[in-house]
C-alpha cells in the first residue's frame, strides 16, 4: 500500500502536464539565466509555467526575476513576472548569510519536500533548474519524478569537451530519462560597434554534440551583455528587450521545446 505522502506527491504532480529538468555538465554555462528566460518566453506564449529552483546551495532564480525578498506563504509558489510561478529555497531562508550545509540524504529530503509540499496548481510546464553536474539534487529529482518528460542539456561552446556533455548525457540515459535536446548558450557575440559576429568559443559545438549523441539540437543563444546586466538588476531580459537577437533565440528555442514535448500553443 502506498503511503499518504506518496499519494500527495502523485496528486500534486498529476496537475502538471510536463516536467523538464535543465541540466548542465558544469557550472557557469548560464543555466539559471537560460531557465528563467525560457520560462518567461513560454509563459508569454500562453503556457502556465513554473520554475522549481532546485539549486539548493545557490538558488538564483528569484534574483534573476527580480523576486528577491519575497516569501512563500503556505504551500503556494510565488508568482513572478509574466505570471511564472516560482519555488526556491531563497524564499524560505532567513537571510543571505545563512549558509546551507547539507549532505546528500538531507538534500534528497529537501527536494522531495519541495516537490510534495507545494501546491503548484494546474501547470502546463514545470522547469526544474538543477545545480551543475550530476550530483545529489539531479539524482533526487529523477528518482522522485519517474514520469518526468525529460532533460534539456545546456552547454556552452567552451565546455564542449565530449567528456562534460557526455557525462550529462550518460547520467540521463542511466536514469532512463529522455533527453529532449541539447541547447547552447554563449554561442556568439555581435560587436555593437561594427556589427561583426564572432564565435568567441568556437563553432557549432552544441549541434555537433547533439548529432554525435543522436539527440535533437534545440538551438543557441548568443552572448549579450544586456542579458547579464539586466539579470544582475533582476530585470527580465526577454520581457524588457523582446527584439534583441538573444530574446528571439529564446523564442525559437521555446518553439522547438514545444514541438519536442507536444505542448500545444493555447
Ligand atoms: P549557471 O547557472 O550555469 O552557473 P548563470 O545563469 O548564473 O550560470 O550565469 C553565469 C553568468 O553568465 C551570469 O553573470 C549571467 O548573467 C551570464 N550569462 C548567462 N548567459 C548569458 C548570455 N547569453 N549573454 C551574456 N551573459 C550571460
Amino acid at each position: 500500500m502506498e503511503s499518504r505522502t506518496e499519494d500527495l506527491l502523485k496528486e500534486r504532480m498529476s496537475k502538471i502536464k510536463h516536467k523538464v529538468a535543465v541540466l548542465s555538465g558544469k557550472g557557469g554555462v548560464g543555466k539559471s539565466t537560460f531557465t528563467a528566460n525560457l520560462a518567461l518566453v513560454l509563459s508569454v506564449r500562453g503556457h502556465r509555467v513554473g520554475i522549481l529552483d532546485a539549486d539548493l546551495h545557490g538558488p538564483s532564480i528569484p534574483k534573476l526575476l527580480g523576486m528577491r525578498g519575497k516569501r512563500m506563504e503556505g504551500e503556494a509558489p510565488v508568482e513572478g513576472p509574466a505570471g511564472v510561478r516560482v519555488v526556491s529555497l531563497d524564499f524560505l531562508l532567513p537571510d543571505d548569510s545563512t549558509p546551507l550545509i547539507w549532505r546528500g540524504p538531507i538534500k534528497a529530503v529537501a527536494i522531495r519536500q519541495l516537490l510534495e509540499k507545494i501546491e503548484w496548481g494546474e501547470l502546463d510546464l514545470l522547469l526544474i533548474d538543477l545545480p551543475p553536474g550530476t550530483g545529489d539534487e539531479p539524482l533526487s529529482v529523477m528518482q522522485e519524478l519517474p514520469e518526468m518528460d525529460g532533460v534539456l542539456i545546456l552547454t556552452s561552446p567552451s565546455e564542449l569537451s565530449a567528456l562534460v556533455v557526455g557525462r550529462a548525457v550518460g547520467f540521463a540515459k542511466k536514469m532512463g530519462v529522455r533527453i529532449l535536446g541539447i541547447a547552447e548558450n554563449l554561442s556568439s557575440f555581435t560587436c555593437p560597434r561594427c556589427g561583426e559576429t564572432v564565435r568567441i568559443f568556437g563553432e557549432g559545438g552544441g549541434r555537433k554534440m547533439a548529432g554525435e549523441f543522436g539527440v535533437p539540437f534545440l538551438g543557441e543563444v548568443p552572448l549579450d551583455p544586456h542579458l547579464s546586466e539586466d539579470s544582475d538588476r533582476g530585470e527580465p531580459f526577454v520581457l524588457k528587450r523582446p527584439g534583441a537577437p538573444a530574446a528571439r533565440a529564446f523564442l525559437e528555442l521555446a518553439g522547438r521545446l514545444e514541438q519536442e514535448l507536444g505542448l500545444k500553443k493555447p
